[in-house]
């Protein structure tokens, strides 16, 4: 059997990823290593084919925001550090052990009931704090004084210290300022830390925009998410250019029928769109059911290297495009990515959503197949739809 069965699918270039990671390294110190960032399925990307393209360029460790993320990068043979970097349950502590997976914590209650069970071997820990980003974490120094005092236990061992920016990826004077007060927050914070704490402990602090920006300022490893994939952060970012970037994610389809259709005529839901004169109407088989989202009417995808039109109301599983001419069914039509020399980049699509980068190819769910490439051939197929539970 063919591991899928329609014309549509997401196209990841993995030699892409090892660039950006190549990239991002040459600009960092020596010693800072880099961390992937897998979460919610690889940012759209597929989980275990990118942690395992990354590992293989060069970064040393995954992160991802969920005990289940990480369980399943386990499952399937990734044997490299893996940190939880949302909250977990206390009693899913064990599980976590076993798998050698290191989380975050930050409350006292938490590290007591994490004391209190029975572990087949220590925890690894890494110690939030909140010097802004007002999410999860310690803000205080009391607040550090009382879960060091507690920490030393046969169960547990203080792995590692981070934060995380809120506002790392704007160059405007308030953002700038905030990711300054930010930095300073955590260099006092550490200060005592280092008074409290002898032993050597794994720091990081930065997400893409931070590592990019402020290389010199890095620890002991960064967290790279959006720019391991070729996006940047925000249109501020991507205007300083601080590194070069690939993007590895394009989605294509092929036009399932073409038609002429009659001025005045009327096309697909609520009749929002008529046709101003004799025009070449295609469908592409894609839908807000994969993702893509009714507010993308107006938008245009690309066919024989052209821009065309979406028309109509975007149905669940299709919709329609007004072409320039006849094209044959077949046609390719890139949704997502270059035709030729045009393109509808991720940032083109954010900004017509009025969204950030980061939505669009977490958008495009599992009923799209995902074709990994290297060096142009295609590597493997993966489509959810097909494959045993
Ligand atoms: C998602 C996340 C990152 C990655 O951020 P990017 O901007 O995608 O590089 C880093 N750290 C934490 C805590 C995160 O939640």
């Amino acid at each position: 059997m063919k591991p899928y069965h329609r014309d549509t699918w997401v196209e990841i270039e993995l030699d892409a990823i090892a660039e950006n990671i190549k990239n991002l390294q040459r600009r960092l110190n020596d010693e800072t290593d880099i961390f992937a960032v897998v979460k919610a399925d690889a940012y759209g990307h597929g989980d275990l084919q990118i942690a395992r393209e990354a590992l293989r360029a060069g970064a040393t460790g995954i992160d991802v925001a969920l005990l289940d993320e990480a369980l399943r990068l386990r499952r399937n043979g990734i044997q490299a550090p893996i940190h939880v970097m949302g909250w977990i349950r206390p009693e899913d502590a064990p599980l976590a052990a076993d798998h050698d997976i290191s989380v975050t914590f930050f409350h006292k209650e938490w590290l007591e009931t994490v004391q209190s069970l029975s572990l087949s071997k220590p925890l690894k820990l890494h110690m939030k704090w909140d010097t802004g980003m007002g999410r999860i974490g310690i803000r205080t120094i009391e607040e550090m004084q009382a879960l060091l005092e507690l920490l030393p236990h046969e169960n547990v061992m203080l792995e590692g210290i981070f934060t995380h920016f809120a506002t790392a990826d704007e160059v405007e004077a308030e953002g700038e300022a905030y990711y300054q007060a930010q930095e300073q927050r955590f260099n006092e914070m550490l200060d005592y830390f280092r008074t409290q704490w002898p032993e050597e402990v794994h720091i990081h602090t930065g997400n893409s925009a931070a590592s990019m920006r402020f290389p010199e300022k890095m620890h002991d490893s960064v967290r790279f998410g959006i720019s391991m994939y070729g996006l940047y952060p925000s249109p501020d970012v991507r205007a300083q250019q601080p590194i070069e970037l690939h993007p590895a994610f394009s989605l294509q389809s092929r036009l399932v029928h073409v038609k002429k259709i009659n001025p005045g005529e009327a096309l697909s839901y609520g009749i929002t769109y008529r046709a101003g004169g004799e025009e070449w109407i295609g469908t592409v088989p894609v839908g807000y059911g994969d993702g893509w989202i009714r507010k993308l009417q107006g938008m245009h995808v690309l066919v024989d290297g052209k821009p065309m039109e979406i028309v109509g109301r975007i149905c669940m599983d299709q919709f329609m495009i007004r072409l320039d001419q006849e094209y044959a069914v077949g046609e390719k039509v890139t949704l997502i990515g270059s035709q030729g020399d045009e393109c509808v980049s991720i940032d083109d699509l954010a900004e017509h959503l009025d969204t950030i980068t980061y939505e669009i190819p977490c958008m495009i769910n599992q009923r799209v197949p995902r074709k990994y490439v290297k060096d142009g051939k295609i590597l493997e197929v993966h489509n959810p739809l097909l494959e045993k539970s």
